[in-house]
């Protein structure tokens, strides 16, 4: 039996769809993902569906349960009556059968009086455990995977919604659970070879898993990426797809770069730089696992299919096109620690993170003056004045005796960053990028080379963002 399923597996090719929040937002785009399915069968008979919450669900959701700790009774039931007719209606304009259409509207009935509930439990208590707040999140995702099966079948692709709590195997750090790939594993090997046999598609809530007692879990914000990736490694499949609302990733926010365009091919070191620093693409996090299975992954537009998208490589091989993307981060401070009483201190920078880290901040870039006389980085300008507390704190002698002369934070700033595997092989691109932001007059405040040298971040004022980030797609490709 096992033996047998093993050969079934390997002759025929598993497909991972996953398909996110607009592109199941609408009735169209519900139609669109629909027929994306419908058409691949032909090419990928044993295609699996993994699902996001309709889009801006989760965030209604998660609202709900916080204004419920704040013991707003109604705030549950208002969101579960919003949630039911906008599945309703969707439903009822995709689904003609009646008593399709009855059975599942059934379950968006029980699932919305779940939130209901729910929502009046923490409301009760006035408060909301990262596993309460887990069980209301992951509510969307159950009412879309229904919704999509359901649609799926009335357009005569026989479709099974499948709650991944049954297969998705994590801890039990509720809200950001981490995955155990061999539990998945074994799983998915009980749930999905038998709907493979039986021709139906299985489609599976993204973003929730479940621990091992079977409580539900959520893989954190926009984690249905890493749903697809991680049952994808689980069932060996070859390929995984990730459709949004775009072609693929592309060079430049097309808000700023109206001539920005998709890259084609993409390495995953440049995948993670550009995510990293602030592109909207899918988390790298989230897609080690297809990497490191070596399995195929393409991001694609559910409103035009007929576009390639981006096609992640394990190298980069298109040495021509030395920068590759230009991205963004607005909304950061650069502090900046200095004193001449610095020089030659050791432990310095040592104890200014551990400062920083004390306050919970992420610091998303570091600079450091080879005079050694000032370290400065870059956090979430929301932090910042946590941030500044904290390092006056930890150095406060030294700020008494002026071996620190100040700390100090530069306001409102946007770090630009210019992405491409190429730039490691390639002398004098920080040169082209500087000669190319002075020509345009934008000043460059701090600098920060990652040694893995696929980018090169800079810190401009928060004025001179479009500047510079248009100033330097014109490198792009070149
Ligand atoms: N619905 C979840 C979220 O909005 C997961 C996802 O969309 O990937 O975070
Ligand atoms: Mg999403």
């Amino acid at each position: 039996m096992t033996e047998g399923r093993q050969i079934v597996r390997e002759q025929v090719p598993i497909l991972v769809m996953k398909f996110g929040g607009t592109s199941v937002g609408s009735v169209e785009a519900i139609r669109q993902a629909a027929a994306i399915v419908r058409r691949s069968l032909a090419d990928w008979p044993r295609t699996v569906v993994v699902i996001s919450a309709l889009s801006g669900v989760t965030n209604l959701l998660l609202d709900a349960a916080s204004r419920a700790t704040n013991g707003d009774r109604d705030a549950g039931q208002a969101a579960a009556g919003h949630l039911r007719t906008r599945h309703l209606e969707i439903a009822r304009q995709l689904i003609p059968d009646d008593s399709a259409y009855e059975s599942l509207s059934a379950e968006i009935d029980a699932l919305t009086q779940e939130l209901g509930h729910l929502s009046a439990a923490i409301a009760v208590l006035g408060e909301a455990t990262p596993r309460a707040m887990d069980a209301v999140a992951s509510i969307g995702e159950r009412l879309s995977a229904r919704l999509f099966a359901s649609v799926l079948d009335q357009s005569g692709v026989p479709a099974q919604a499948v709650d991944a709590s049954d297969v998705v195997v994590t801890d039990s750090n509720f809200q950001a659970a981490h995955p155990d790939l061999s539990a998945t594993r074994l799983r998915s090997s009980r749930v999905f070879p038998t709907l493979f046999e039986n021709g139906v598609v299985p489609v599976v809530t993204g973003f929730i898993g479940a621990n091992p007692s079977g409580v539900t879990t959520t893989l954190g914000r926009g984690g249905s990426d890493y749903s697809a990736a991680l049952l994808a490694a689980a069932l060996d499949a070859a390929e995984v797809w990730i459709w949004t609302d775009v072609d693929g990733v592309m060079t430049a926010d097309p808000r700023i770069v109206p001539e920005a365009r998709t890259i084609p091919a993409l390495s995953y070191r440049e995948l993670a730089e550009l995510a990293y620093f602030g592109a909207k693409v899918v988390h790298p996090m989230t897609i080690r696992p297809v990497i490191e299975a070596g399995i195929g992954l393409s991001i694609r537009n559910t409103f035009n299919p007929a576009h390639a998208g981006t096609r992640l490589v394990p190298k980069n091989n298109h040495s021509a096109e030395v920068i590759k993307a230009v991205t963004s981060i607005k909304g950061q401070s650069l502090i900046t620690i200095e004193g001449r009483g610095m020089l030659g201190v050791p432990g310095v920078a040592a104890r200014t993170f551990a400062a920083v880290a004390a306050t919970g901040t992420n610091v998303i870039l570091i600079s450091q003056a080879s005079s050694e006389q000032s370290i400065c980085f870059a956090v979430p300008a929301a932090r910042s004045g946590a941030v500044v507390q904290s390092l006056e704190e930890a150095f406060s002698r030294e700020l008494r005796d002026r071996d620190i002369d100040r700390v100090w934070d530069s306001g409102e700033m946007v770090i630009v960053t210019v992405v491409g595997a190429g730039m490691r092989h390639t002398p004098g691109v920080a040169g082209r990028v500087f000669t190319t932001l002075g020509a345009e007059g934008v000043n460059v405040i701090a600098i920060a080379q990652g040694s893995s040298e696929v980018a090169i971040s800079l810190v401009v004022e928060g004025s001179d963002e479009e500047l510079a980030v248009r100033a330097l797609h014109g490198l792009v490709g070149r």
